[in-house]
């Protein structure tokens, strides 16, 4: 059989990219358990899959060992805080969560003889010094600063994934993931897409922080979706692979655009620079190129589903906050 069904354990997997995971994986026919602490990810985000027979969810933090008794052909590791705003605020927690939840997830698959996929990050590059940024590139962090929460956890966590390889032989994929946007990202996540996007609908100021001209480049989820599941299908027993879209944007230009696609008439306000914020970041994407991937969705056709995404979130959020205020009902609240 070509495409024979399997387990697939997604860890991380009623977060923002772990859910459209969890979507994909089903529709291909596997049965999916989607593993999840619930801290950053939301019960929202997975709430359409609760009925299909496929789907199953456990309630647990990757930092603790894993319940007895599990049985599954593929994991993928998705499970952290992603966001600045999110991981920094427990960043004990943040680093636990990549080095133990990565041992724990490993040891999983050293027993069932499983295949894993760690969700790395381009934050392993730091404020790069070379750019764009190959996967041969070592990177520059800075160890002791307040991202290195995140940047150190997850660079630890590719280290225990090369060592399982090396010493037990697992059959291991790292993807780097780069900037990813796309409906359910948290409105209030802090980051650069979803603050935008809320922002401008909500008639607010876009906040740019520093001078703006630092850059990034946005992948759309689905694409990336896609790029997890082919670097999971992809024979070999370890690969290292950047997933992202290499169109590089500047912060100044993305504010620009989301006021252009969304009509807002929101000023921008300029806020101070984050300490170690990347002045930019670009990947090579040869290697996942080589693999027949590559992303498909254009930043305005991505925008314009996350805005029509927002437009509806954004609402709820309204609704429920004015409800808890006893004001009314949804059909009382002027439309975004
Ligand atoms: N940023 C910004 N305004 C915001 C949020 C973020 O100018 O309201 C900037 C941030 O300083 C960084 C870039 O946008 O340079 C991307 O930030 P994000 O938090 O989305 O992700 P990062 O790539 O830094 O992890």
């Amino acid at each position: 059989m070509s495409n024979p069904k399997k387990s697939i354990l997604v860890a991380g997997g009623a977060g923002f990219i772990g859910s459209h995971l969890c979507d994909a994986l089903l529709t291909q026919g596997h049965r999916v358990l989607c593993l999840d602490s619930f801290i950053t990810g939301s019960e929202a985000n997975i709430a359409h899959l609760r009925e299909h027979s496929g789907f199953s969810v456990l309630q647990h933090d990757v930092i603790e060992a894993l319940p007895g008794g599990l049985i599954v052909d593929e994991i993928y590791n998705l499970a952290c805080a992603a966001s600045p705003a999110h991981y920094q605020s427990e960043p004990v927690h943040t680093l636990k969560t990549s080095v133990y939840g990565a041992a724990n997830l490993l040891e999983l698959a050293r027993r069932t003889g499983a295949r894993i996929l760690q969700a790395s990050t381009s934050e392993v590059y730091g404020d790069p010094e070379v750019h764009p940024q190959p996967e041969t590139y070592w990177g520059h962090v800075n160890p002791t600063g307040p991202r290195a929460c995140y940047d150190e956890g997850k660079r630890a966590a590719e280290t225990l994934f090369f060592d399982y390889h090396r010493r037990w032989h697992l059959s291991i994929r790292v993807a780097r993931i780069f900037n990813t946007y796309g409906p359910r990202m948290q409105p209030d996540d802090g980051r650069v897409v979803s603050n935008f996007i809320s922002q401008a609908l909500l008639g607010a100021p876009l906040t740019i922080y520093g001078d703006g001209r630092q850059t990034r480049s946005l992948c759309y989820v689905d694409d990336l979706v896609h790029g997890l599941m082919t670097l999971m299908d992809t024979p070999g027993r370890a690969i290292l692979c950047n997933l992202g879209n290499p169109r590089e944007e500047r912060v100044v230009d993305l504010a620009r655009k989301v006021l252009d696609l969304t009509g807002s008439h929101s000023p921008v306000e300029y806020r101070p620079l984050p300490v170690d914020d990347p002045r930019r970041r670009r990947p090579v994407i040869e290697r996942a190129r080589r693999l027949s991937w590559r992303p498909r969705i254009d930043l305005d056709e991505g925008l314009t589903a996350t805005i029509d995404y927002f437009r509806y979130a954004l609402r709820n959020i309204k609704a429920d906050a004015s409800q808890r205020m006893g004001t009314g009902p949804i059909r009382e609240l002027a439309p975004i």
